[in-house]
């Protein structure tokens, strides 16, 4: 079988390739700032774990191979402007927008968009980086040089965040996870929820139906093939898109306990154009992620705990890791949670709480 080369090699690329082996397939994570060009034969697969490169030769092997899946789809959602022009095409909810242009001024935005906005660079961004606020009162200002570099989007008061995780097979077969729960701390995704018990079993599904509904429309609009999640903000029983993602997503990571196969596995049995299976649960699964803290063995001693470390150096605001639970006994899940609670850090009390909330 074909070789399918990823571009980018971070924790995303090794969770692709880890999810592969089973299957017998081999998955290549490229670093992209290597000095040795990779060698591609004509049948080989190439995907990505990132939506935005920078030009080198071997993101130009890479991107420029006739099998790099989902090619056209990367520029037109990295860059938030297209992507927001993408929603409104298909009349999808989304925040209300508008592009930084070089006339725009903070009073403008705030006039037009509501007493709170959010910027954000069109480009680059990821865990909340490159992004300002402008509150009215509060001295607003558009930060130099973000003149159509940046959009402003009206702050969403929203109840909850909530991502839906889908996958498109080459026929257009398409599958769903269950929708998630997320928390997220000054940007940063800290844990996600798969089954909530705060909300009633009806609501669940109907906003399940909805987030489906949406996802499908961008799936089939792009011809898209793979795994895509979506990030939304719930507002009573209405979903909004915050935004897209044309790859595995943080929020997805709780498939590998919970489910019958992995968001990892759906890529690559999508990209590889193997057949998929309706999507089975093992259980209710949670997902704690590990920010900028150190390895702490400690971690393997609490039961239920699947412990994913991506080697890389910690630093404050990092994702270094996360951790995976899944029981179908709610109060065993609570229970393990508890447990974990003692091995990180003070300000993960608040995450883990939250995390038991939604299971009771
Ligand atoms: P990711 O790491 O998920 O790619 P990102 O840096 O691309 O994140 P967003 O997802 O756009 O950024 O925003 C990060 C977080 O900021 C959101 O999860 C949400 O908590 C908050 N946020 C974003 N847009 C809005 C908005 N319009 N109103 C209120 N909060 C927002
Ligand atoms: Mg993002
Ligand atoms: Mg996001």
């Amino acid at each position: 079988m074909s070789t399918i080369w990823v571009l980018g090699n971070g924790q995303l690329g090794a969770m692709l390739q880890q999810s592969a082996i089973p299957l017998g397939i081999s998955v290549k994570p490229v670093d992209i700032h290597s000095d040795t060009l990779p060698l591609l034969a004509p049948n080989d697969l190439v995907t990505a774990e990132r939506e935005q490169w920078p030009e080198t030769p071997i993101t130009a092997t890479l991107s420029q191979h006739p099998n790099f899946i989902n090619g056209s789809v990367f520029g037109r959602l990295a860059d938030r402007l297209s992507q927001k022009q993408l929603l409104d095409q298909l009349h999808l909810s989304t925040a209300p927008w508008q592009p930084v242009t070089d006339e725009a001024s903070a009073e403008q935005l705030l006039n037009t968009l509501g007493e709170k906005v959010l910027l954000k660079r069109r480009t680059g961004g990821y865990d909340g980086r490159g992004q300002h606020w402008l509150k009215l009162g509060d001295n607003p200002h558009i930060p130099n040089g973000w003149e159509n570099e940046a959009i402003a989007e009206q702050a969403i008061n929203f109840d909850d965040e909530v991502s839906l995780v889908g996958v498109r097979t080459r026929e257009g077969e398409l599958f769903f996870y269950p929708i998630t729960w997320n928390l997220h701390v000054d940007g940063i995704l800290m844990a996600s929820v798969a089954q909530p018990k705060f909300l009633s079993q009806d609501t669940i599904k109907a906003l399940q139906t909805q987030a489906e509904s949406m996802l499908t429309q961008i799936l089939v609009a792009l011809d898209y093939v793979g795994v895509m999640a979506m990030e939304t903000f719930r507002l009573g029983d209405q979903l909004m898109i915050n935004e897209l993602a044309p790859r595995v997503h943080n929020s997805g990571h709780w498939t590998q306990a919970g489910a019958s196969y992995s968001q990892f596995e759906a890529h690559i049995r999508a990209t590889a154009g193997l057949p998929l299976a309706p999507i089975t649960l093992k259980g209710d699964a949670v997902m704690i992620n590990l920010i900028g803290t150190e390895f702490t063995p400690g971690w393997l001693s609490v039961p239920g705990a699947e412990v994913y470390w991506y080697q890389k150096g910690v630093r404050a605001g990092r994702k270094v890791g996360h951790i995976n639970f899944c029981s179908f006994n709610q109060d065993a899940l609570v229970e393990q949670l508890k447990g974990l609670k003692p091995t990180l850090p003070e300000a993960y009390r608040r995450v883990i709480d939250w995390t038991c909330q939604q299971l009771q």
